[in-house]
């Protein structure tokens, strides 16, 4: 050939810009793109002999190097796959308008459907100029007589071009690192690089320092071994893995020591190609709020983690790889176009989740109750996120009741009859204790619901089957609590007179009093709060809004006076006794306070004034 002098076509005025404006956001993309050409690059080159238009080398094994040399400023990415001759360099790489691979699939698509090509999905080669400001292509095409070629380019829009002396099958691509892009002549930065996009690529790559010693053999022998592992899991027919495999798999893909819980491979051909591997992690402490990550591949590629726009997002609570070749991705990396494919994805995804959980729940339910306390927040965003995934699990829902034992929602009810269709929780056991106790006592049970995700999800249970109500256990009393011999009447005239005592003593212009004769008999009183406005103010708090909820939902509470219990029939008793007024009020006051602190924290004056009256109570005694 002749040497040659010229212009890359028109289009790349327009690309340069963006290649700059690219350095300001991943500039580490250049060296996907270069490795990824080299990829393609075997990858075609398979193909051409599988339908026996190109004869491969004695004993071939397809081969990526990457060759880092700081002292020349280099960096060169080799492969042994299809090669260039002078017209296709020009045609592919000086009018990059054309797309090579479109060109390739266009010609050979019908011939094999083997494995599919690493599509493009950045700037391509050109990216290279992001770092550079030489590069060359020293290239020799599989082509039977055809000459080696040399290309080269300062990234404006010249190059040229002569033939060259490379006698092997393939490309070296050389980049000159610019002065601005020094970093990346380390090593372990180009390392840490390959390893995030190349991790699981199908052909073996190589990383070289050039310019270490020749002595330096222990390293060399790290330089013997492939930085990537060419057949990760997910290819594996499901059958033949182990579960020793997924843990090792999970440990060394998410740098998690712990063992996940369970796992779905998801390995399908039909509709589209999807192939992949969702780990349930194990939760490190009981509230910590689940933070996963799905890691997006493309034919082994890394793309990006947890792409909101491609993977569904309920799915990033968990952890896992998905291979999805047939991502439609542009030249903006992540953005997805086909908005069609997240829905298959999507879909797909949740009915083989559900099936899993399905599986667990009918066939293991030891170890579907054990990993529920993991599991729960999932299950319950996805219901909230996706109608379909709740569609598929509502029956398989479980709750932890107080009795330590699991229960759905159908057998709380059936269990609990006396509820009247009310499903009674406890979202802090340790403060709520005193309630836990009081059902314990009459044979009922109440469900724990202490996770954040939790107060919207009652909402939503709620809103789904109208007939059933979630109350917390202070919310109001259930039938079965009181003791059949009360007087209405009687309660109803005690209670307005004790209304006002208590309001005085309390400094509460707004409690409300309830006389009840309650079984127990040991507790005097108990508060109970509205659940209405008790959700309104816990929503309003997780959201940080600034209602003013003491306007809108005053404080809702009630004093239930216990009519079975001797305190509170002293209280009535002494009522009649206007020398007693003093102590009526101090009894009110304590009795309040021992009340509220069965359930909450006092606030701190309130809490001043509860020892000041103990203390004074005490004195009396003595
Ligand atoms: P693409 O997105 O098509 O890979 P690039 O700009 O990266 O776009 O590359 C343009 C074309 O140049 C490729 O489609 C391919 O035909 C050719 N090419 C690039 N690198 C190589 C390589 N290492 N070996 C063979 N051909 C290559």
């Amino acid at each position: 050939m002749v040497n040659e002098k010229g212009y890359i076509s028109i289009e790349t005025e327009n690309i340069f810009p963006i290649i700059k404006k690219w350095l300001y956001s991943d500039k580490d993309i250049f060296l996907r793109e270069i490795v990824s050409n080299a990829s393609d690059a075997i990858s075609k080159l398979k193909k051409l002999h599988d339908i026996g238009e190109a004869s491969l080398p004695e004993g071939y094994k397809p081969r990526i190097e990457v060759r880092v040399n700081k002292e020349n400023g280099t960096i060169a990415v080799s492969d042994n796959g299809i090669g260039m001759t002078d017209e296709e360099v020009k045609k592919y790489i000086n009018q990059i308008a054309f797309s090579g691979v479109k060109d390739f699939i266009e010609k050979y698509k019908d011939k094999t459907d083997d494995q599919q090509i690493i599509g493009h999905f950045g700037l391509g080669f050109y990216s290279s100029f992001m770092v550079s400001d030489k590069v060359t292509i020293d290239t020799l095409s599989y082509r039977e007589g055809a000459d080696a070629v040399y290309w080269e380019s300062t990234g404006n829009t010249e190059y040229s071009m002569k033939q060259s002396e490379k006698n092997t099958l393939g490309t070296v691509v050389t980049l000159h690192i610019a002065e601005d892009s020094k970093e990346f002549l380390d090593v372990w930065k180009i390392r840490e690089i390959l390893k995030k996009y190349f991790a699981f690529l199908q052909y073996e790559i190589y990383l070289i320092d050039e310019n270490k010693k020749k002595d330096e053999k222990k390293d060399e022998k790290e330089e013997d071994k492939p930085i990537n592992n060419t057949s990760p899991l997910w290819l594996k027919n499901p059958r033949d893995c182990t579960d020793e495999e997924y843990k090792d798999f999970y440990h060394e893909v998410f740098l998690d020591f712990n063992d996940p819980l369970f796992w779905i491979h998801i390995n399908m051909d039909y509709p589209f190609n999807m192939k992949g591997i969702i780990y349930f992690p194990k939760l490190k402490h009981e509230f910590e709020p689940l933070e996963g990550k799905i890691k997006l591949f493309y034919n082994q590629v890394f793309v990006a983690d947890n792409i909101k726009e491609v993977i569904p997002e309920f799915l990033m609570l968990l952890k896992g790889c998905l291979d999805c070749p047939e991502l439609p991705l542009n030249v903006s990396r992540s953005f997805l176009q086909n908005e069609g494919y997240v829905d298959k994805i999507s879909n797909h995804i949740i009915k083989k989740v559900a099936d899993k959980l399905k599986l667990l729940f009918n066939k293991e339910k030891e170890n579907y109750e054990k990993y529920w306390d993991d599991i729960n927040p999932f299950v319950k965003y996805g219901c909230l996120r996706e109608p379909k995934f709740f569609e598929r699990v509502k029956d398989i829902i479980i709750y932890k009741t107080i009795n330590g034992k699991y229960v759905t929602q159908s057998e709380y009810l059936e269990q609990n009859k006396d509820t009247d269709k009310t499903i009674y929780y406890v979202n802090d056991e340790k403060q709520q204790a005193q309630y836990i106790q009081m059902f314990k006592e009459q044979g009922l049970d109440a469900v724990i619901l202490n996770t954040l995700i939790d107060t919207h999800f009652i909402s939503f249970m709620e809103s789904n089957n109208r007939e059933v109500k979630f109350r917390r256990v202070d919310a109001d009393i259930t039938g079965s609590m009181k003791s059949e011999d009360s007087n209405e009447e009687d309660n109803k005239k005690l209670a307005e007179k004790l209304e006002k005592i208590f309001r005085e003593s309390t400094n509460k212009e707004k409690l409300k009093i309830k006389v009840e004769a309650l079984k127990n008999e040991s507790t005097p009183a108990i508060v109970l709060i509205s659940e209405e406005a008790r959700r309104f103010k816990d929503m309003s708090r997780t959201f940080g809004t600034n209602f003013n909820t003491a306007d809108l939902f005053p404080d809702e509470e009630t004093l239930v006076l216990n009519s079975n219990n001797n305190i509170i029939k002293r209280i009535a008793a002494l009522l009649e006794e206007d020398n007693r007024k003093e102590d009526v009020k101090l009894a009110a006051a304590h009795v309040y306070d021992l009340a509220a602190m069965s359930q909450r924290t006092l606030e701190p004056e309130s809490m001043t004034k509860f020892f000041a009256r103990s203390n004074e109570l005490l004195m009396r005694l003595l």
